[in-house]
């Protein structure tokens, strides 16, 4: 066992699947106490029962719910006191042309992946400066530093998370604040992300099929990747290779990086 995260306060929001679920274990592996969210009450009580004896709260929430955060800052000041590490994981995918998308799903999409993030930042950050040293772990994704098509609002929500991490962590240093901040940026990871895909237009099947044929890195080893980057407090998690050459990609062609990487993910086999 790793001591680094013996008896650390960890909240994951997302925990009830894919990369929350597996952060959830290997916490729980290493001695971790884990308050753990997930919108669907389901999935979060599986996670819950397999790492029970280290879950100090497991309670079914909104990241887009302000309300929702609120309350949970509140049991929290009545147990612990305080957290040590907040992982703004939880987050949605959609699917489909821009022009095809509704307004409601779009907002949705950045209500969930980028101002849930907002949320949590701003409502725990009073709980982890009361820690010996906090830290944020934003989710963002390869997807805030490259597009493809038809995936505009998860592009806008992952840019506005990795852009938001990066100013969080410079005004977190500016006014010497006891709290390190981290940003995640996976490739493609085999989880349910694109099986719960939402869309107005494109049939969302053909998506996850996709998806699962690209995807190269499993929750698992993704956790342990997040996991080390944690420890070494490195600002940019990326995970696996395909995020490695996507973001070598991304440096060599700044502005033209799309003519390779849309056949390198195979984007043509999903939109015809
Ligand atoms: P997943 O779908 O397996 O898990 C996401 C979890 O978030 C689910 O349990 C879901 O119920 C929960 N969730 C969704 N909306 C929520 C809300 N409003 N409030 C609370 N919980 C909510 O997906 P995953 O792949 O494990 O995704 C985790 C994070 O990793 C996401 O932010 C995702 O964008 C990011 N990411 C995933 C990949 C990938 O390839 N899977 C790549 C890059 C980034």
């Amino acid at each position: 066992m790793n001591k680094h995260w013996n008896h650390k306060i960890i909240l994951i929001t997302g925990a009830g699947s894919g990369i929350g679920r597996a952060l959830a274990q290997l916490f729980a592996g290493e001695g971790a106490q884990l308050v753990l969210t997930d919108i669907k009450a389901d999935g979060l009580a599986e996670t819950t029962e397999s790492v029970a004896s280290s879950v100090l709260l497991s309670k079914q929430a909104d990241v887009s719910s302000l309300e929702d955060w609120r309350m949970l800052v509140q049991e929290i000041e009545q147990g612990p006191g305080h957290i040590d590490v907040l992982v703004n994981n939880a987050g949605m995918a959609p699917f489909g042309y821009f022009d095809e998308t509704s307004e409601a799903l779009f907002n949705k999409v950045m209500d969930v992946n980028f101002n849930g993030v907002v949320y949590g930042c701003r409502e725990m950050l009073p709980l982890l400066e009361k820690a010996e040293r906090g830290l944020i772990v934003n989710v963002a994704s390869i997807f805030g530093l490259i597009a493809v098509p038809a995936c505009s609002s998860y592009h806008a929500s992952k840019f506005a998370v990795r852009g938001f991490t990066e100013a969080l962590k410079q005004d977190l240093m500016f006014q010497k604040k006891s709290v390190d901040v981290v940003c995640v940026m996976p490739g493609g990871i085999k989880t349910n992300i694109a099986n719960f895909a939402e869309s107005d237009s494109a049939d969302a099947r053909d998506f996850a099929k996709h998806f699962a044929s690209v995807a190269l890195t499993s929750p698992e080893k993704a956790a342990k990747v997040i996991e080390k980057g944690m420890r070494n407090n490195t600002f940019r998690i990326l995970i696996g290779p395909d995020a490695k050459v996507v973001d070598w990609l991304y440096k060599l062609l700044p502005t033209s990086y799309y003519r390779i990487t849309n056949p390198l993910l195979g984007i043509r086999k999903i939109l015809g």
